[in-house]
């Protein structure tokens, strides 16, 4: 029997315990899932494609059943070149589904035979989101539980600024 892959693509800058989650539960699912990160382009993201790459790789330590690649370019195409045609996605609320409804309609017209399967957030994941971790790393606050440590440790770095000896007001 073909081996059933499924494509799971995303920005994930970074990753979230509720992006780790959903890849747990789709190889479940699926023999392979493939983390697909998409290459900066246009967008602004915080970490490189290079950097969100190694981060799932590190917080996947080789976990059977997963591998982390990069994409550019047309979602389908990609999806059809790694012999799938199933494309992963994790729904939070009705505002995920709107766009998201969008992007599956558009995604099976520019190829039939591509499906996108939805799967749940976790109760406990579903308010989480990469934007809204970051700006709570930089106004100080904590995100544990959110992300994995190695993910708040890294958003630190790049995000909470230390006081440099110069701004220091003066006693
Ligand atoms: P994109 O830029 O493609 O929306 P994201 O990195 O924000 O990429 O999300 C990638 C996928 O993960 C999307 O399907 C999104 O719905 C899902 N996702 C985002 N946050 C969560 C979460 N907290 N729990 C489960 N799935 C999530």
């Amino acid at each position: 029997m073909a081996k059933r892959v499924a494509i799971y693509p995303g920005s994930f800058d970074p990753p979230t315990n509720g992006h780790l989650n959903l890849v747990k539960r789709g190889t479940q699912i699926f023999d392979q899932v493939i983390v697909a990160v998409a290459e900066s382009t246009s967008k602004r993201y915080l970490f490189t494609t290079e950097e969100r790459v190694k981060l799932w790789k590190q917080l996947l330590k080789g976990a059977p059943g997963v591998k982390v690649e990069t994409f550019s370019g047309l979602l389908v195409n990609y999806v059809e070149s790694k012999n799938s045609n199933v494309i992963l996605r994790g729904l939070r609320n009705v505002t995920d589904f709107e766009y998201e409804i969008q992007m599956a309609s558009t995604n099976h017209t520019l190829n039939s035979r591509i499906e996108t399967v939805f799967m749940m957030t976790e109760g406990i994941y579903s308010h989480l989101s990469s934007t809204l971790i970051k700006e709570i790393v930089m106004l100080g606050g904590s995100v544990k539980g959110m992300v994995p440590p190695l993910v708040e440790r890294e958003l630190k770095k790049r995000l909470v600024r230390k006081p440099s000896a110069r701004n220091k007001t003066k006693q």
